[in-house]
């Protein structure tokens, strides 16, 4: 290997024509080109979709919130956490996070 590889274009799944754009330029896809695939390195990891779980005391009564809060989409776990921290780090209940747990979405 040279260091690039094919992926199919996840924007048009391979078709290279995406029928919702029929009438913008007859709907070629603007992510491959119209080709179907796209060149990337061969160490590229397609992004996949994770849950973001949080562990929250809201209401301080000892009875914490355990639930889904947002999909994530990211590389690896490891970047997931790293984006939903981020992201929780902005909102006016970081305070009450016990804890965060990232999932694979199945
Ligand atoms: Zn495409």
């Amino acid at each position: 290997m040279n260091g690039t590889k094919k992926i199919t274009c996840g924007k048009c799944n391979g078709h290279g024509i995406i029928e919702g754009y029929r009438h913008v330029v007859n709907g070629v896809c603007f992510a491959c080109d119209g080709t179907g695939y796209k060149v990337v390195s061969a160490s590229h990891k397609p992004s996949k979709m994770y849950s973001v779980i949080i562990t929250a005391d809201f209401n301080d009564d000892g009875k914490p919130f355990r639930g889904t809060v947002f999909g994530q989409k990211a590389r690896s776990v490891a970047e997931a956490k790293r984006k939903a921290i981020k992201t929780l780090s902005r909102g006016c209940f970081v305070d009450c996070i016990d804890d965060i747990e990232i999932e694979e979405h199945a």
